[in-house]
């Protein structure tokens, strides 16, 4: 599924070095967690395999499912079923929810080859899922995230995630600002959406997501490398003991 190499990136206008090799494989319907202190990569990873501008990629590859992520467009690799839930949902005035997700599903249907979906059957889908996240008829009808809560906004970040039905789910700090019945909901919703073949890479800085969304496997990531690998409990130590005896470790 997603399969990460060597990946050496830097930022395209200046000489710094972000990440300093990054080697990672994510099997189809495993959830993988990635941990860390602040300023080890973990955002430019994710965006780095989202597409974003501004980063360069000096060494290394990333596929999905067997395809080069690297050379293509951001919409490109959505097509592709790759999805990235940010850490700081953007507002876009103007634009109604319901309006912008489903210009997003018809488009990436139509770049799959798939007829668009009709305005009576896309308002029964995203009813049933709206449903579920607790998101209320109002906030589909607003501008996308404009004046939304912290909470709503994330929960909005997933409605879209269930709503695309990606294969290959990047959770970048969605727990971040959630009070602890909003986190369960976003859980819930992560959890909704396990299916035995969808793959997540869920970046957190709190053990306390990982109660919800059980992770097959956690890695430390420091300086731009992924440091350690292992099992839920290398969550709970971090939890416990932070990054230092981690770091000490390895170096
Ligand atoms: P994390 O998500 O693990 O906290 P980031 O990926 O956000 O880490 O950042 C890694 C390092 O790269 C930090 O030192 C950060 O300041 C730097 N960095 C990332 N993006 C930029 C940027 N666009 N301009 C300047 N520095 C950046
Ligand atoms: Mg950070
Ligand atoms: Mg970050």
């Amino acid at each position: 599924m997603l399969k990460i190499n060597n990946l050496h990136v830097k930022l395209e206008d200046e000489e710094k070095q972000i990440l300093k090799g990054v080697d990672l494989e994510v099997g189809p319907g495993q959830v993988h967690a990635i941990m860390g202190p602040n300023g080890s990569g973990k955002s430019t990873l994710s965006y780095v395999l989202s597409g974003r501008d501004g980063y360069e990629v000096t060494e290394g590859t990333a596929t999905l499912d067997g395809i080069d992520l690297l050379g293509l467009d951001p919409e490109e690799r959505a097509a592709m079923g790759l999805f990235l839930a940010f850490q700081y949902p953007v507002e876009i005035p103007g634009v109604g929810n319901m309006t912008f997700l489903r210009t997003a599903v018809n488009a990436q249907r139509k770049a799959r080859g798939e007829e668009e979906l009709s305005a009576g059957e896309f308002l029964k889908v995203i009813r049933a899922k709206a449903k579920t996240l607790k998101i209320d008829a109002d906030m589909l009808k607003r501008p996308v995230n404009v004046g939304f809560s912290g909470g709503e906004k994330k929960r909005n970040e997933i409605l879209q995630m269930a709503m695309l039905e990606p294969k290959m789910c990047i959770l970048d700090e969605t727990d971040s600002g959630l009070d602890v019945d909003a986190m369960k909901l976003v859980s819930e919703g992560v959890n909704a959406l396990r299916d035995g073949k969808r793959s997540f890479l869920v970046i957190t800085h709190y053990q306390r997501l990982l109660d919800h969304i059980k992770p097959d496997v956690v890695h430390i990531m420091a300086d731009g490398r992924i440091i350690k690998s292992g099992g839920p409990e290398l969550a709970l130590e971090v939890e416990h003991n932070g990054y230092a005896d981690i770091l000490a470790e390895v170096a």
